[in-house]
């Protein structure tokens, strides 16, 4: 890999002529981290919106093999857009003036800086739904979101961001401008290189473009809570309220220190002396989630719910899914270093996995706090912690690879929607195989020869560990 000299800065600033180049230290700095672990300082930022400039700008970059960063809104929770080899960081932020709505063809058009709360405003003014909605969708951008497949709490009913995108434009690794798929919700010419690209975590190329299907609205929701006094009974709940018959919209689970944590934060009444709770969207007909909501309050109390609460007006709805959000400004309260896992596991497992993070929160002593999208198997164990202290830190690296091992244990996976980036790289094996690895790995070459595009994300670098210690 090679770093960008002065003269490549030159040429550069003579291919940017409409955005920015930014060389700085301290503008360099800003674009050293995201919201997970470890600062690395590119060499070069750019910010434009023009995608004639990108295209040069790649084909500069892989004709002198020098690393480039796509980066939207540095939400990653998994080293997404670190620059961890120096080269060019692409700030696609800023690419955010393309939004439209073809309502006849139930069809959006984003460009890729555009942020993901924007489109669902865009979608709702016209009675129309983008469903996938990650907890950060007021702070991350729809090419973040497609890069990562990102899902959210609605998930569970309507699947996650590579279900709703039919169209995408890419700038190659090699700097060629591809269109894959197009505006038709059916589409089998060829290869399906849209599906490919989403969740790519920008390894593949530069997303330019999204063309992205939408869904009406939903008319009417219910909201229930359930409060448990134990966590493996609320998992239990989750199982039987997925083979009751009732697809709900969200299902989110909260364990006891994320319910202290909000409280501590930004009081709502909620329960706790509760070890867990879990909150339950049901959409669609009026009358239809009246009834569903009193069916699956039926369900938890049977399942072992000391309480159950059905919020009425749209105002005390709102407050219950406020509790849910603010989990992550509040957690981090409690520590100022926040580990933010994704393992995902079949939904029967879901109670199983509730155990053996209680077993391994107590073996490693370990500020552990368990939420998130329960419905489709998606727990996040955060695990809290100082990284100024090493011996802390030590332990929370065997925490975070005994949670990845008990996941493929139980036949789940190391990320469900947050992506393997830098963190979960030393892990890929475990889950995919030598032989599963290397296929990808040969798409990965295929693409991109000079492997300039994101590099050392996904795929283990010789002898990479998990470090957080240091
Ligand atoms: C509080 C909080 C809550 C979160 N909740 C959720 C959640 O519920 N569900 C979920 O899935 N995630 C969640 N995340 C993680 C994160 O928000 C998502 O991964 C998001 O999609 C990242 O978007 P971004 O714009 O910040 O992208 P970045 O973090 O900047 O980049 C993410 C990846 O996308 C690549 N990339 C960015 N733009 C492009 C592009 N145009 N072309 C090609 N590659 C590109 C980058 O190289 C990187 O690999 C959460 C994060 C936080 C901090």
């Amino acid at each position: 890999m090679k770093k960008v000299t002065d003269s490549h800065v030159k040429e550069i600033r003579s291919i940017v002529k409409t955005g920015r180049v930014l060389t700085n230290e301290s503008d360099r700095f800003s674009y050293s981290f995201d919201a997970s672990f470890g600062t690395y300082l590119p060499d070069v930022v750019i910010q434009t919106k023009s995608v004639e400039e990108l295209v040069a700008l790649v084909k500069l970059a892989n004709r002198e093999k020098i690393p480039v960063y796509p980066r939207g809104q540095a939400t990653s929770l998994s080293g997404g857009p670190l620059p961890v080899h120096g080269g060019m960081v692409f700030d696609l932020s800023v690419m955010n003036d393309v939004l439209e709505v073809y309502e006849e063809d139930l069809v959006a058009v984003a460009s890729p800086g555009v942020l993901t709360s924007n489109i669902h405003k865009a979608a709702e003014q016209k009675g129309l739904l983008y469903p996938p909605d990650p907890s950060s969708s007021h702070v991350s951008t729809i090419g973040g979101n497609l890069a990562e497949n990102s899902g959210g709490p609605r998930g569970l009913k309507y699947g996650v961001t590579k279900d709703y995108v039919i169209g995408l434009e890419v700038i190659t690794p090699e700097g060629e401008l591809i269109r894959t798929g197009g505006r038709t919700v059916k589409n089998v010419t060829g290869y399906d290189l849209t599906k490919l690209i989403v969740g790519s975590e920008g390894t593949l190329g530069i997303i330019t473009k999204a063309i992205l299907r939408l869904i009406p609205k939903p008319p009417a929701s219910e909201t229930v809570m359930a409060i448990f006094d134990s966590l493996v009974d609320a998992g239990k709940a989750i199982s039987k309220i997925l083979t009751s018959g009732i697809l709900p919209s969200k299902m989110e689970l909260m364990d006891q220190a994320s319910i202290v944590a909000v409280e501590n934060y930004e009081p709502s009444g909620l329960p706790r002396d509760a070890e867990a709770l879990i909150l339950i969207e049901l959409d669609g007909h009026p009358l239809a989630v009246k009834d569903e909501a009193e069916q699956v309050s039926k369900v938890c109390k049977e399942a072992g719910a000391r309480e159950v609460r059905i919020p009425q007006t749209q105002a005390e709805k709102e407050e219950v899914w406020k509790a849910r959000k603010l989990v992550s400004p509040a957690i981090v309260r409690i520590k100022p270093t926040k580990i933010s896992e994704d393992a995902t596991v079949p939904r029967s497992q879901i109670p199983e996995m509730c155990r053996r993070l209680q077993e391994i929160k107590i073996k490693y002593n370990i500020h552990l706090v368990v939420f998130g999208h329960a419905g489709d198997g998606n727990l996040h164990p955060n695990i809290l912690a100082d990284k100024s202290d090493k011996e802390e830190m030590r332990r929370v690296e065997q925490a975070v690879a005994e949670i990845f091992e008990t996941a493929i244990q139980l036949g789940g996976t190391l990320s469900g929607e947050h992506g393997i980036g830098t963190m979960k790289a030393p892990f890929m094996e475990m889950e995919l195989g030598a032989a599963g690895l290397d296929m990808m790995k040969r798409i990965k070459l295929a693409w991109d020869p000079n492997h300039i595009m994101n590099p050392g994300k996904i795929f283990p670098e010789p002898g990479q560990k998990l470090v957080l210690s240091e």
